[in-house]
């Protein structure tokens, strides 16, 4: 039986490593890591402009999770070392220990305004839940289950940021991952040694991936015998030899300046299609080896993946507070909210984020305990999961109905603002009846950066497909619904007795 550090405290055991900064967070990326952007390796993460603002975001919410101020909210207090950590790593047992993490992750969420994803609490959401029920991995060999819960600890104590890669690329989805043309394209084993194993292949999309200090390989997607190669859960640095890491085109690079792009300039988290190339993994950093049974019940049998998606919903509740009250401004920029069309348009929206906060709320007070352990309202989740994918777009298409033209009217850039000829013009004709031109233009870029720039349109792309496709998310619900009691009310309508 694996001993976790939470159950059995052993102060003072290991020396604590004290709150990771922001600045030391930074200085740490520089460490060989291989990025390749336009045809080029990236030398230093923290200073190229693709991803200097995202590596600055995510400094942020360490110096956040530092501050003496935020003791209480943002950290417990480590069992193994006794020093402080990351809310994010505490294993939840009650009502108040989830609440506790939710309040931790909405901190980190409002300085980025729900705009990244994958900040380091979502993984640590998946490892805190492999540790909570770490006998899942044990079926294997005790090894496996003692490896999982020591990678949890060193995440947990030395405060690191893991992103994950756990769908396999979509080269040929009609042929299982073996059958492909070459069974080094997805990735998975090819060399077992004494010592551990050797991973080459593909795998997407480690999303934050550039700005993380670990990956995590895994694969959610269901595999079939024959498949074995591809069934394993693993850990390796950032700067493994042989990982290597494509971004998606960085928002960033587009964004001139951070006026006319504020959004794009400071939270793009990238997205990264991983390649490993003859990667080797210790065995101290294999979790699970060749088992699709174990790879299957690491998601299901585990609190990982609703511990996960808890702070993915938490994230996404923050950017809805944030989306409505973009839209709120813009109409009182347009004079238009007085409007009774106006106000029930808005009294809709509001409706849809107030149902997004009630689920999320539920998904605490609905969560049952068992064997000691939390486990966030599974059926809660995966319905706000589902429909995430239908409600996020006809939340935006209200927003773009109240915005008539107001975002294509804008000048071309904050140059147009400046230059001496075209400024007065500017300042007349761009105001609006409650403020200044520069103040409605800097409003109207926040919002077209938020829905229609290309940082804009990669959002819902994520919305709906962070969690996976809405098709297999409703396979989650419809697997946790409670069918019987439904059924028993049909039952009983049907032996209501004859009327006199
Ligand atoms: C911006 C973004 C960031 C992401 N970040 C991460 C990350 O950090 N880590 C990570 O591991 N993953 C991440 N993902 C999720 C992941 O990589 C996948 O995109 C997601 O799981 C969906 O899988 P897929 O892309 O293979 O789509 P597919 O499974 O190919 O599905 C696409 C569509 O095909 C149709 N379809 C496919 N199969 C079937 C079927 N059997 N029956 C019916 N319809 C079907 C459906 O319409 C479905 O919506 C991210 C995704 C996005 C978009």
């Amino acid at each position: 039986m694996t001993t976790l550090s939470q159950d059995r405290p052993k102060p003072g055991t290991t020396a604590a490593t004290p709150l990771r900064t922001g600045a030391e967070y930074l200085r740490s990326l520089d460490d060989g890591r291989a990025v390749f952007v336009e045809g080029e390796r990236v030398k230093d993460v923290t200073k190229h402009k693709a991803f200097r603002g995202a590596a600055q975001s995510i400094a942020r919410l360490y110096d956040i999770a530092a501050a003496p101020e935020n003791r209480e909210l943002m950290t417990f207090t480590s069992p193994k070392t006794g020093g402080p950590v990351h809310r994010s790593y505490e294993i939840p047992r009650s009502h108040a220990d989830l609440r506790a993490r939710r309040l931790f992750s909405e901190k980190w969420a409002e300085a980025t305004f729900g705009l990244m994803g994958r900040t380091p609490d979502h993984v640590a959401g998946f490892f805190t839940g492999y540790a909570s029920v770490p006998e899942v991995f044990a079926k294997d060999g005790q090894k496996y289950a003692d490896n999982v819960t020591a990678f949890y600890e060193k995440m947990r104590d030395e405060h690191l940021y893991v992103s994950y890669a756990i769908v396999p690329p979509q080269i040929d989805r009609s042929k299982p991952a073996h059958k492909q043309s070459d069974p080094a394209l997805y990735a998975g084993v090819v060399k077992e040694r004494d010592d551990g194993i050797v991973i080459s292949g593909a795998q997407q999309l480690a999303t934050g991936g550039v700005l993380s200090d670990w990956l995590h390989l895994s694969c959610i997607h269901p595999l079939q015998p024959g498949d074995e190669n591809y069934a394993n859960c693993l850990a390796v640095p950032i700067n493994a030899p042989g990982l290597k890491l494509y971004p998606r085109r960085p928002f960033a690079l587009r964004a001139d300046n951070a006026f006319d792009y504020p959004l794009s300039s400071r939270f793009d988290e990238t997205d990264n299609y991983v390649i490993f190339d003859n990667v080797f993994v210790p065995w101290e950093h294999v979790f699970i080896y060749r088992n699709i049974e174990i790879s299957r019940a690491q998601w299901w049998n585990t609190t990982a993946h609703t511990l996960g998606n808890h702070q993915a919903q938490v994230r996404y509740v923050t950017k809805l507070r944030f989306m409505i009250g973009l839209a709120q401004r813009m109409n009182e920029m347009t004079g238009n909210i007085a409007a009774p069309p106006v106000q029930v348009m808005m009294g809709e929206l509001a409706a849809l984020v107030s149902i997004y906060e009630g689920m999320l709320l539920a998904q605490e007070t609905a969560a049952p305990i068992k064997d000691g352990v939390l486990w966030p309202s599974p059926l809660i989740l995966y319905s706000a999961m589902a429909m995430q994918s239908e409600f996020n777009g006809r939340m935006l298409e209200m927003i773009r109905e109240l915005a008539g033209g107001a975002f294509i009217t804008l000048p071309s850039s904050l140059a147009d603002l400046e230059n001496p000829e075209t400024r007065a013009d500017m300042e007349r004709y761009q105001r609006s009846a409650s403020t200044d031109a520069r103040s409605r233009i800097a409003l109207m870029r926040l919002l077209w950066d938020f829905l229609g720039s290309e940082f804009g349109s990669r959002h819902q792309q994520y919305e709906k497909f962070y969690g996976g496709a809405s098709f297999l998310v409703k396979q989650n619900v419809n697997r946790n619904f409670d069918w019987k009691r439904a059924g028993a009310l049909v039952d009983a309508a049907l032996a209501l007795p004859p009327l006199d």
